[in-house]
């Protein structure tokens, strides 16, 4: 053969007396066979040969196979995104005239996705607070299909009452789907409350290096994650093996950083409430409810200094970045008055539960004399 050929035509070997310590990362779109008889049952089913990585991905595999099982459920979906995977969902579960049932408190791309079904797509929307059986009994129609619920809601910390709730549904044959990226498989595993299928946004602390953007839906029940796979793979906003693998690196230390998260967010959360200039903390405590063992996110303070407080402290912090985003290794700050939340009237922030005060952390994996030793200097510029 001439030599442009055999530069195109590598392989690698595939180890016979040994196993790889490290997940391999397949960086291939696709798969050749030797019998391609055996190429139409990966193109049909989830659990079939590898043929087209938009299909099924053996680094991808690896992931949504170890995030299944952290998560109690029988076979998992990982997206390009949290929206990914959440849009991914819905979309399949959902067709014209079906009702769902969502909590109030919700991620803000998750209250566009519901607003979004909501005006283009024929699907009704109603917003319960989530802690109430009676509040979700009284919401059913024949039409409910789904129950929507976040384990601790971002941003504001909400935990609805998955134990209580998830009976409920299942009782009207609705499904109750549990976004569960704050609290993680360590703090919580919604399928042991009744949840059918558990979102994530691997973006945050399941990846916890703020070098990846990813999402996962994890199913109690194989033969809902098949007929979704079925859609997914349709939907196209499929995890991409490097992502995965990344991911699954991050992964490794899910149990030790979420250690140290809580017990940050324990100290920085108590030292704020005793200063002066922080009017008020909306951190509740280390075990936010029986169900859910710990609280690692982000959470808000407000500033008794309001507006202009919240932008000198912005200004002021080093350690601590302003950025969007967490459940990375480094602390990030958030002024919503003046950044995400900007065009809101006084009256639309005051629905968002949000004061022109008001500052979001997400508290790192760093020391925490460190963290409080920058938020002294910082908040003690901020009140001059
Ligand atoms: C960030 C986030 C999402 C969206 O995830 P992306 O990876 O940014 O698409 C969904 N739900 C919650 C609770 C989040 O914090």
């Amino acid at each position: 053969m001439h030599p442009d050929t055999r530069m195109v035509h590598v392989t690698a070997p595939v180890p016979e007396h040994s196993t790889p310590l490290a997940v391999p990362i397949y960086q291939t779109s696709s798969f050749a066979f030797a019998d391609p008889e055996l190429m139409a049952g990966g193109l049909h089913r989830p659990d079939g040969a590898y043929v087209y990585s938009r299909f099924a991905n053996p680094t991808v595999r690896a992931l949504e196979t170890a995030v299944a099982d952290l998560e109690g459920g029988a076979a998992a979906i990982a997206a390009s995104s949290g929206m990914g995977a959440i849009t991914m969902l819905l979309h399949s579960l959902l067709g014209a005239g079906d009702h769902v049932i969502a909590q109030h408190s919700l991620y803000g791309g998750t209250h566009a996705l519901l607003h979004d079904l909501a005006t283009r797509r024929g699907v009704t929307v109603t917003r319960i607070d989530g802690r109430d059986p009676g509040e979700l009994r009284s919401a059913l129609t024949p039409q409910t299909r789904v129950l929507y619920l976040e384990t601790i809601a971002n941003p504001t910390g909400h935990v609805s009452d998955l134990p209580a709730l998830a009976p409920v549904a299942r009782e009207a044959g609705v499904l109750t789907v549990v976004d569960n990226t704050f609290a993680t498989p360590v703090f919580c595993r919604p399928i042991e409350h009744g949840a059918d299928v558990v979102v994530h946004s691997a973006t945050k602390f399941l990846n916890g290096h703020s070098d990846v953007t990813g999402g996962l839906a994890v199913f109690a029940d194989a033969e809902l994650h098949r007929r979704t796979w079925e859609y997914a793979v349709e939907f196209g906003a499929t995890a991409d093996p490097f992502a995965a693998w990344l991911t699954l690196r991050g992964l490794q230390t899910l149990g030790l950083r979420m250690e140290r998260h809580a017990a940050n967010v324990t100290r920085v959360a108590g030292w704020l409430s005793g200063h002066p200039a922080v009017r008020s903390v909306s951190w509740t405590g280390p075990a936010p409810a029986a169900h859910v063992s710990g609280y690692p996110g982000a959470f808000c303070f407000d500033l008794a200094g309001g507006y202009d407080a919240g932008v000198r402290l912005l200004s002021r912090v080093r350690l601590i970045r302003a950025a969007p985003s967490l459940g990375g290794t480094q602390s990030l700050m958030l002024h919503p008055a003046s950044t995400s939340h900007r065009q809101l009237s006084p009256a639309e922030l005051a629905e968002a539960r949000i004061s022109p005060g008001t500052v979001r952390i997400a508290v790192g994996i760093e020391h925490p004399d460190d963290l409080i030793a920058d938020l002294e200097q910082a908040l003690d510029f901020a009140a001059r």
